[in-house]
């Protein structure tokens, strides 16, 4: 599975959600980032991406406001719930089969973390045609609950982190962070989201401790090793 990590600035959240819900939508639009959907609800005036996740319509998992953040979905259940939204307008389209499969994986681990048993669909908790007639709701809570979640459900972004001091990418921030967590300093400037030499050399020390291939790349075996 994979998810990225988004850095979407939100204007003051308030962290005390205890999800005991998955509730769907859909985005009622063909094709959308989560970078549209961070701006459309910032114009609604609220603090940005309302839901905890975007699933895209080729399979990649984006991450909106945190887990622990009360999200803003669902009217009477945004401080027990994770709201996933789905990239797609499904009272007229039908859902790609990689969307459909990452989806069930995503809330096969969100049930699993969280112990949670309930599924819905928009409309059947507020006044709505979310997420649309074709959604295949019943099918999903089906099968989520015929298989077991996924061994490894933490993120891994799905491609490989290299160096390049010019480009900033929250992910980079992310394995920064960690390292530093860690006890390996990636320089001066800290976890700004450039791999640097600094970066680099972190990578490659924290790589040469955990018996990994000393190549300063972070791949998924890497990736994983720093998060855990
Ligand atoms: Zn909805």
């Amino acid at each position: 599975m994979n998810i990225i990590n988004t850095d979407l600035k939100f204007n003051g959240l308030t962290y005390c959600n205890s999800p005991r819900k998955v509730i769907l939508h859909h985005a009622e639009a063909v094709s959308c980032s989560i970078e549209d959907i961070h701006n459309w609800h910032l114009n609604n005036g609220w603090s940005g991406c309302g839901y905890h996740y975007l699933v895209r319509k080729n399979g990649v998992i984006y991450k909106g406001r945190g887990e622990k953040a009360l999200d803003a979905h669902c009217i009477n259940y945004n401080a027990i719930s994770i709201g996933i939204c789905v990239e797609g307008s499904y009272n007229f389209e039908t859902m790609p089969d990689i969307q459909y499969n990452a989806l069930i994986e995503l809330i096969r681990c969100i049930c699993n973390k969280y112990n949670i048993t309930e599924i819905y669909g928009h409309r059947e908790l507020n006044a709505t045609d979310c997420p649309g007639k074709n959604f295949p709701l019943d099918r999903i809570r089906r099968e989520v609950r015929s298989g077991a979640a996924p061994k490894d459900c933490t993120s891994y972004p799905g491609y490989l982190l290299i160096m390049n001091p010019s480009v900033k990418d929250n992910n980079v921030r992310l394995i920064q962070k960690k390292l530093i967590e860690k006890g390996y300093s990636v320089g001066s400037c800290g976890a700004d989201g450039y791999f640097g030499y600094g970066t680099l050399e972190a990578v490659k020390r924290f790589q040469r401790d955990k018996g990994l291939v000393m190549d300063g790349i972070v791949g998924e075996r890497t990736w994983r090793k720093i998060m855990q």
